[in-house]
């Protein structure tokens, strides 16, 4: 990534020496790249930083690959700065390593601070007993400690069976370990393809433009794996076949800047719950058809981030609480454009933040959270 990007920014500042202007009143000025335009805003309107949430939230959605003793006590009080009573680390693995992370954060007494979901290996699906093995080690996972099952996107994507084949999300021979996540009781939080910008010619029309030009590796097309409505029409027939069992799917399914869409699947799917990880900046662009959502769907969202970086919370508490408006998101490869708060209503927010969650996750100590 950083290669990438100090390779776009060397072509940028070579051209720009050919750029230089004068204006009328004879100041010269260059012509900016889209990278280096930053302009500072010369709105002024009421401003409110928000680096705690105003409940405790639990954070459905982070990734810590290596936990260990010694870094549990700077992880618990970052995580206590902002208010963030519980983190569900979705990068609990399985088996051995699983074991250790859940006897690690048991040992240092924090097992009702940070949960671990577990994961499977879908490459090598169609072996002999990869159904009979998969289950058990699943099963063993959850007695180990896992409170849900973490489904990462190179299924529908990259993964490949047995027979070198792309697997797409709803293949039926996955179908047994959905419905054991069922009757453990435990949810499946899933991610499938990705911002379907990816898809999309790499132009000057495309919003995602610098972050496909900075991650190289984020272009997909039809065949390369498959079609973006392809993968998300397999997920989506896949929970419908699976009413038994809750999925949390994540990223707004991809669906946060068409919510109208988002709805009818929500219609569609009660047994679809979704998290906000990585796409606050598309709710923060659009606050009153944001707000209407929801109000809507106040009892199916849920709180998550994705990349661990405890600054930017900020942005997704300001967003959901405050009324602000105009103010910048801090990643400009996902938005180039700013925030307006929902200034949701503390009944929507403590759902939200934890009370749909305390509903789904099992495990988790209520007496930890406001009634
Ligand atoms: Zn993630």
């Amino acid at each position: 990534m950083q290669k990438s990007t100090s390779f776009v920014k060397s072509v940028f500042h070579l051209l720009i020496p050919f750029c230089m202007y004068l204006s009328s009143a004879g100041q010269s000025y260059q012509s900016l790249s889209f990278e280096d335009y930053s302009p500072v805003s010369t709105l002024v309107v009421p401003q409110h930083h928000v680096s705690s949430s105003r409940f405790p939230f639990i954070d459905v959605h982070n990734h810590q690959y290596n936990i260990s003793t010694s870094g549990l006590s700077s992880l618990i009080n970052e995580m206590d700065k902002m208010n963030m009573k519980v983190m569900v680390n979705l990068s609990g693995r399985s088996g051995a390593v699983l074991k250790r992370m859940t006897n690690d954060i048991k040992a240092n007494g924090l097992s009702n601070r940070i949960l671990v979901f577990a994961n499977i290996q879908f490459d090598g699906l169609g072996e002999r007993n990869w159904e009979k093995k998969t289950i058990q080690q699943l099963e063993e996972d959850v007695k180990n400690g896992a409170k849900g099952l973490k489904v990462f996107k190179e299924l529908g994507m990259f993964n490949k069976d047995v027979n070198g084949k792309r697997i797409p999300v709803d293949d039926p021979r996955l179908d047994p370990v959905w419905k054991k996540c069922g009757e453990l009781g435990i949810p499946v939080l899933i991610h499938s393809a990705a911002p379907k910008a990816f898809w999309q010619p790499l132009d000057k029309k495309n919003e995602r433009w610098l972050e496909m030009v900075t991650h190289r590796d984020r272009l997909y097309t039809a065949t390369s794996p498959a079609a973006w409505e392809t993968i998300i029409a397999e997920q989506h027939r896949m929970f419908k076949k699976h009413p038994q069992t809750i999925f949390i799917n994540a990223h707004f399914g991809w669906f946060a800047n068409d919510l109208g869409r988002l709805a009818m699947l929500m219609d569609e799917i009660p047994n679809m719950y979704i998290e906000f990880g990585a796409v606050i900046a598309e709710i923060g662009r659009q606050p009153k058809m944001a707000t209407r959502f929801f109000n809507k769907y106040q009892d199916r969202i849920l709180f998550g981030k994705d990349s661990w970086a405890p600054p930017e919370y900020s942005t997704y508490f300001r967003v959901l609480e405050t009324e602000d408006e105009y103010f910048p998101y801090h990643k400009k490869y996902h938005a180039f454009w700013s925030m307006y708060g929902l200034g949701l209503p503390d009944a929507v927010l403590r759902k939200v933040y934890y009370k749909n969650a305390l509903r789904i996750i099992p495990g988790i100590d209520k007496a930890m959270f406001p009634e």
